[in-house]
């Protein structure tokens, strides 16, 4: 045995660490070979300098520049924001601070993101789950025989891999319920998309409502790692005593408050428009095509569609990747058998990607059985 496996806490040894995307499929210089619409990236590079000239210094805890900036574009004071390493760091921090290692649980809805069970996993935290309904809303029900069981409620609005917003009375709803017992996180990593929907403004008649907030999204910038986390001061304060003492590096900062300059949020919301008709496109195509039997409603850069049988879901997915294309498999998530998941690229991209569907069914044949033959 390992020293590895001989002195490491014993329900690591058997975990599965978290599928990213890229975890798949590696990008290592293979970067421009590819489309990659498996990570609910934005499409296009960046363009962003750094200043160098205090590199020698550690940065603030809370670089000023970058948490003014984030407070100006959500309208919240800089007081109910934490700058984290990714809004998946403010997952890890979150139950971290309020999960007792061992004791505590989370509570998920799932088919969810996959971090927040990996979080928990990863800090002895038991998972409970309360799966959506089958029209993707939450169960209330459900949600209220948990009160008292859990210490932080995780609701993912738009949620991943879905597409769907809850509705804000629902959120309410589980706000209401979980008000003496959890804290109620909302992820809102796509909030950009629909950014009406947000329940941010709600941090001050809700003492334990925690919102998540990235820049991997709509920013554009899933490489920076950068994300925030709302909540009220106590809350703050809290995780500040979890997180690392120099959360943010400080060309992370940098880059960061510019994206968020009025250029950088007249780009995003450019982008944001730019997706949202694009996305509306490709719903329509895979709705009409006979072996997609189900596209999920989305307001999201990303599509979930379901597809005929199994089958037709490996044929797509493979036949994709065979062209270089890589897309993202979500049949293994609750209630997801035969689904497929597509991040919105450039019109160039998703019109590469339907083209790339047409050339697999154009180049093998799928009989009444589904079995796969190559066309003579
Ligand atoms: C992508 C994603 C995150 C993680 O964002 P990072 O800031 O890149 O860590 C969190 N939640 C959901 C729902 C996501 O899809």
């Amino acid at each position: 045995m390992s020293i590895a496996n001989k002195l490491a806490r014993k329900e690591l040894i058997a975990m599965v660490p978290y599928q990213s995307a890229r975890r798949l499929f590696a990008s290592s210089g293979d970067m421009q070979g590819k489309i990659w619409l498996n990570a609910n990236e934005a499409s296009g590079p960046g363009n962003y300098q750094v200043n160098s000239d205090s590199i020698n210094r550690y940065p603030d805890f809370q670089p000023e520049n970058l948490l003014k900036a984030y407070s100006q574009y959500c309208q919240l004071p800089t007081e109910n924001i934490l700058a984290t390493r990714g809004a998946d760091e403010g997952i890890e921090l979150i139950i971290r601070t309020f999960c007792q290692a061992y004791q505590d649980s989370v509570l998920i809805c799932p088919p969810t993101y996959g971090m927040y069970a990996i979080s928990a996993e990863n800090h002895g935290a038991d998972i409970i789950k309360v799966p959506l309904t089958k029209n993707l809303t939450l169960d209330l029900a459900g949600l209220k025989a948990q009160v008292g069981q859990a210490k932080v409620v995780f609701l993912c609005s738009p949620g991943n891999p879905t597409g769907n917003l809850l509705s804000q009375d629902e959120i309410q709803a589980a706000l209401e319920l979980f008000a003496e017992s959890a804290m109620v996180v909302v992820d809102e990593a796509y909030i950009e998309f629909s950014p009406e929907q947000s329940v941010a403004s709600w941090l001050k008649k809700y003492p334990h409502l925690v919102v998540l907030r990235t820049l991997s999204k709509a920013f554009a910038l899933a490489g920076l790692r950068c994300g925030f986390t709302l909540a009220n001061t106590d809350v703050i304060a809290m995780l500040s005593k979890v997180i690392a003492p120099y959360p943010v590096s400080a060309p992370v900062a940098d880059i960061a408050s510019t994206a968020l300059a009025s250029s950088g949020l007249e780009q995003m919301n450019i982008r944001v428009q730019e997706t949202n008709e694009l996305r509306v496109q490709l719903i329509h195509w895979l709705a009409q095509q006979e072996w997609c039997s189900q596209v999920f409603n989305s307001d999201a850069n990303f599509v979930l569609f379901r597809c005929q049988n199994e089958t037709i879901k490996s044929f797509i997915f493979d036949g994709l990747a065979k062209q270089g294309i890589l897309i993202r498999d979500q049949s293994k998530q609750l209630n997801l058998s035969d689904c497929l998941r597509i991040s919105i690229g450039s019109e160039d991209e998703l019109n590469l990607l339907m083209k790339s569907i047409k050339n697999s069914f154009a180049s093998e044949k799928i009989n009444t059985n589904n079995v796969i033959t190559t066309k003579a």
